[in-house]
Formats: structure tokens, sequence, C-alpha cells
């Protein structure tokens, strides 16, 4: 039994995951970043020791997803965006000493395209590259089962590539990255500098309820899920011309809307990527829904340390 524990910006949530990839059990606390690293760490603490005792298990290992970035080998926190006091502070440590267990560390963009290619849609596929879509956009690469790493194990931020340099400002402090441009809060901006003083639906917009006005008619939502689709389609006709992988699998809140942008993608995609056999390339939805980050977490351990033999590597 693996304890998944997913650390985001906004919430911490853990669980208890078999070794089939299925979570018996989670629970979640606010990540309160300001309240300090000692006081998250006791919250974390504290749930999986509740869980433990209710399931009345006996725990093998720790697996961590973590909002980025994470230094997979030494375990500690970066330069995070949402914490970044917490940056040194190293939860693999603390939870193996803790708990007395191995504790393993990535990047939650990459853990749960370790769990896409393990148990979920990209099951089976030599080249993955596992795509989120949500408040940011977050990529991790699996070739033959290993997450590809680059120098001193850095995670590539593939939402950083840039799609139009003359583009709005991106929270790395750039112009144009294909996050800044077809992340949800980018529908949000794009709808709130583009609509008349009179815009009946100005208020609580989200990017799922601009899908949903693009559904009722409304001309505005329309033109938004248009240029959310062209964008996203070109980050990911650059990721097939770059990579040409098996398979690419789409997960993130945006995705749940999927069926108003794949049409686009795929159009776009044919139109970019000449070169290259695109039409190889499964473009296909994730499929571990919403519990995919702890699953993620939990196939983080399996990964660093079951695959050599482990019965579900
Ligand atoms: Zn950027």
């Amino acid at each position: 039994m693996i304890a998944a524990v997913d650390i985001g910006g906004t919430k911490i949530a853990v669980g208890m995951v078999d070794n089939d990839g299925r979570v018996l059990s989670q629970a979640e606390c606010p990540t309160d970043a300001e309240r300090g690293y000692a006081e998250a760490l006791k919250r974390i603490e504290h749930l999986l020791r509740a869980m433990l005792t209710a399931a009345g298990v006996e725990l093998t290992g720790i697996g961590v997803g973590s909002t980025g970035p994470v230094d997979p080998f030494t375990g500690e926190f970066g330069d995070v965006n949402f914490f970044p006091a917490w940056r040194g502070q190293n939860p693999v440590s603390d939870l193996a000493r803790i708990f007395g267990v191995r504790v393993a560390i990535e990047n939650d963009a990459d853990a749960s395209a370790l769990a896409e290619a393990a148990w979920g849609a990209g099951k089976n596929k030599k080249r993955l590259i596992y795509v989120t879509i949500g408040t940011g956009i977050g990529a991790g690469i699996v070739l033959d089962g290993q997450l590809y790493r680059g120098v001193d194990g850095a995670h590539p931020e593939i939402g950083h590539h840039v799609i139009d340099a003359s583009g709005p400002p991106c929270t790395c402090g750039f112009h144009g990255c294909w996050e800044s441009l077809a992340a949800g809060p980018a529908m949000v901006s794009w709808v709130e500098s583009n609509m008349p003083k009179n815009y009946a639906h100005r208020d609580h917009l989200t990017a799922k309820r601009i899908c949903e006005l693009a559904r009722e008619g409304d001309a505005l939502a329309v033109q938004a899920v248009d240029r959310e689709a062209r964008y996203l389609g070109l980050g990911l006709a650059n990721l097939v011309t770059l990579y040409t992988p098996d398979a690419i699998v789409l997960g993130g809140s945006v995705m749940k809307s999927a069926v108003f942008f794949l049409d686009e993608i795929r159009k776009t995609i044919i139109r970019c990527c000449r070169f290259v056999p695109y039409e190889k390339t499964e473009l296909t939805l994730a499929s571990l829904g919403e519990d995919a980050n702890l699953i993620g977490a939990a196939r983080v351990w399996h990964h660093r340390f079951a695959q050599a033999g482990g019965p579900h590597a």
C-alpha cells in the first residue's frame, strides 16, 4: 500500500493507493502556504496517520507529487510560485523520518504522466506526452516507461514554450508562453478584455462557464472558445513536430470541456505538422479522472523504487 501526497497551490490531498492504482481512501486540507512549511507537514502527517489507522494496513512507501519546481533526487522544494518561502525544505527526508519508509517526489505533471502511462490512457505507449491544462499548463514526458528528465533532473517547462512573443504577459516574466495564451485563466482574461461594458455574463467567468455560454450561442464566448482551441492546437502541434510521440494524453480542468476544442486542435495539427507522421500520434483524453494527481503521486513511488521486478511495475 502506497500513501500518496499531492501538494498543490491551494490544497494538499493525501490518499491510500493500491498496487493497481486504485484510490482506497483520501482526505484533503488547505495548503495555507503562508502558515509555513512545518505546519503543512504536520497536517500531512496527521491526515496520513488517521488514514493508516482507519485502513489498518501497513505502509510500503510514500509518493509525492508537487506543484513545481522540485528536485526529484534531493527531495527539496525549489522556487515554487505558490510557496516561495518553502524553498530548500525537504518533504522527502521529513516524511521518511516520520514514517520510516522510502519516499519519492516528482513534479505533479510528471507524476500524472507516469500514472497515465502505467494505469491510464497512455498504457502501452512507448513515447507518451501528458499535458494538463487548468490554471496553468504542465506536461510530463514518459519514454519506455521512464520519465524524461533534463539536466540535473530538471523538469522541462513545456507550458512556457513561446507561441507568440507579442502575446500577453506570463507568470514567468516573459510574454506569449503557451500557458499565458491557453490555460483556463487566459480564456477568462481574453473575454474580460474584449467584453462590452454591458456584457450580461461578466460576473463569475471561468473557462467552464465560457464554454457553456458558447454552447448557448453567446458570440463572444464562441470567439473565446475558437481562440482557445487555436492556441491549444498550436502548442500541441509544436509537441507533435518536436517529439513525434505515439500519444499525447490531455488532462486538467479545461479538458473537461475538450469537446469544444478537439476538432480545431486536430485541424491545426494537420496544418502545422507536414514534415512528421502526425497522423500516427494518438490524441486522447486522460482516463484517471478526478483522482489523477493522487494516483500519480503513488505512481511516483513505483517508478522510483518498484520497477526492477515489481509485480505491477
Ligand atoms: Zn511563461
